[in-house]
This record gives C-alpha cells, sequence and structure tokens, in this order.
C-alpha cells in the first residue's frame, strides 16, 4: 500500500451517528486534513435551490449545468473551504432543514455524485486525510488503509442530535420524532440506485452506542496508527 492510501482515513455510517465530529476530532489529534463530504453534497443542493432549478429537474441535471452554479472547493486550513460564488459558505445556511430536507434528491443524482467524486478526489491526492460521509470508504476512497463504519441505536442518534441542536433536556416525543427523520433520510440513502450507503467490505464497525466521543475517537486513532505502522 503507498503512503497516500495509508494515510487515508474514511468514517461512514447513517445520519447523525457522529461521523463529522468524530472525524474532525481524529484528523485533528492525526494532524491530517479533515473533509466532509456532507458539506460538499449540502453545498450543490443549496445552489440548486439558489438558482431555482425545480427538485423535479434535478434527476437529469448535467455536469456543466452544476458547474454553472457556482460551487467550488478550496484547500484551506486544517481542511478544505466550500464557496458559492466565490463566498465562503457559513455552516448554518448548509444546514437549514430545507436544505437537510432535499439533500438526499441532490445526492441520488449521478452527475452530482460523479462531480462531487473528482472533488473529493483532488481534496485526498496527498493522502493524510480523513472523510466523512456515505460512500467514502465504499466506492470514493475504497484503497484508504483504515475504513471505519460507525453505528449506534436510532433513539441514541436523535438523542444526541437534539443536544447537538441546543435542545438541553429533549422530550421522549421529541426524541421519537427526529429519529423518524434520521430513518427517513437513511432509507433514503440506503435504497438509492447510486453509491448507497453501505457498511464498506472489510470496514471496521464501531458500535458507539455506549461509547463516550473520547472512546470512540481513540479507537479510529488506534486504527489509523496501526494502518500506517503495519503497511508502510
Ligand atoms: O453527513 P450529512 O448528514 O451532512 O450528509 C447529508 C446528506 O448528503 C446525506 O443524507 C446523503 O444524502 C448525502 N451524502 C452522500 N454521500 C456522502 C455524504 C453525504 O450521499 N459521502
Amino acid at each position: 500500500m503507498d503512503r497516500r492510501s495509508a494515510t487515508l482515513v474514511t468514517l461512514d455510517g447513517p445520519a447523525g451517528v457522529g461521523k463529522s465530529s468524530t472525524a474532525r476530532a481524529v484528523a485533528a489529534e492525526l494532524g491530517y486534513r479533515y473533509l466532509d463530504s456532507g458539506a460538499l453534497y449540502r453545498a450543490v443542493t443549496l445552489g440548486l435551490v439558489t438558482a431555482g432549478i425545480p427538485v423535479a429537474d434535478w434527476e437529469g441535471l448535467t455536469e456543466d449545468q452544476l458547474r454553472a452554479l457556482g460551487v467550488t472547493v478550496r484547500p484551506a486550513m486544517g481542511g478544505v473551504e466550500i464557496l458559492l460564488a466565490g463566498e465562503p459558505i457559513p455552516d448554518a445556511e448548509l444546514r437549514t432543514a430545507r436544505v437537510t430536507e432535499l439533500v438526499s434528491r441532490a445526492a441520488r443524482v449521478p452527475a452530482v455524485r460523479g462531480w462531487l467524486w473528482n472533488a473529493q478526489q483532488q481534496a485526498a491526492s496527498d493522502g493524510r486525510l480523513v472523510s466523512d460521509g456515505r460512500d467514502m470508504g465504499s466506492v470514493v476512497f475504497p484503497d484508504a488503509g483504515t475504513r471505519v463504519f460507525l453505528v449506534a441505536d436510532p433513539l441514541e442518534r436523535a438523542r444526541r442530535r437534539l443536544l447537538d441542536h441546543g435542545v438541553e433536556s429533549p422530550l421522549e416525543g421529541q426524541v421519537e420524532a427526529e429519529a423518524a427523520r434520521l430513518a427517513a433520510r437513511d432509507h433514503a440513502d440506503q435504497t438509492r440506485p447510486v453509491s448507497p450507503l453501505v457498511r464498506p467490505e472489510g470496514a471496521h464497525e464501531i458500535d458507539t452506542t455506549h461509547l463516550t466521543f473520547e472512546e470512540q475517537v481513540a479507537r479510529v486513532v488506534e486504527l489509523a496508527r496501526q494502518a500506517v505502522d503495519g503497511k508502510l
């Protein structure tokens, strides 16, 4: 295995399992860059909504139309920066309820996936990258030295997501409603024809339901260090 592949770490898994926060912390610990691939799909979704392209027309989009949206990616401190019409996109704009509701529709469009595949390869050209998403270990970086699949109990995922969004003591009904939203997105991601969410063959599965955040980060860091020690 070459140095680039040995220093690639992928984290995949369902919505709300803690991939992004874990991946960011793992990258900081290892001194690698971090790529949030979900943010790329969110940026394209925001670009499509901003351009006023009706959702019914998304399936047939071409790469030229996507380029015209003005979504670009450039290397930045510790990771990559995503721009719309030359301006950095504030994280809050990528995470509105509207974008979250529509992102799986954009993510099933073959031209969107093909276009972002290139952007992701560029981000990883020098290795030393931790990425998270739905198909990072299965399709985008199947050669990565460390491939992890995170899972957690659905109600626990919903509870964590609400806490992240500032709900201090989520009520049972709120947790159930959030779990239903996560389940709907997982279903869309698992059943789409292109690059569905799957556990990549040979990936390390980590169930985080009963792990603290620090424990799950430590496990991934350990796997990543073993991959470098064992393969270079
Ligand atoms: O990770 P996040 O929740 O921000 O991802 C938003 C959506 O982007 C997912 O629900 C999925 O539809 C899409 N996605 C994807 N492939 C990836 C990352 C995200 O299809 N590698």
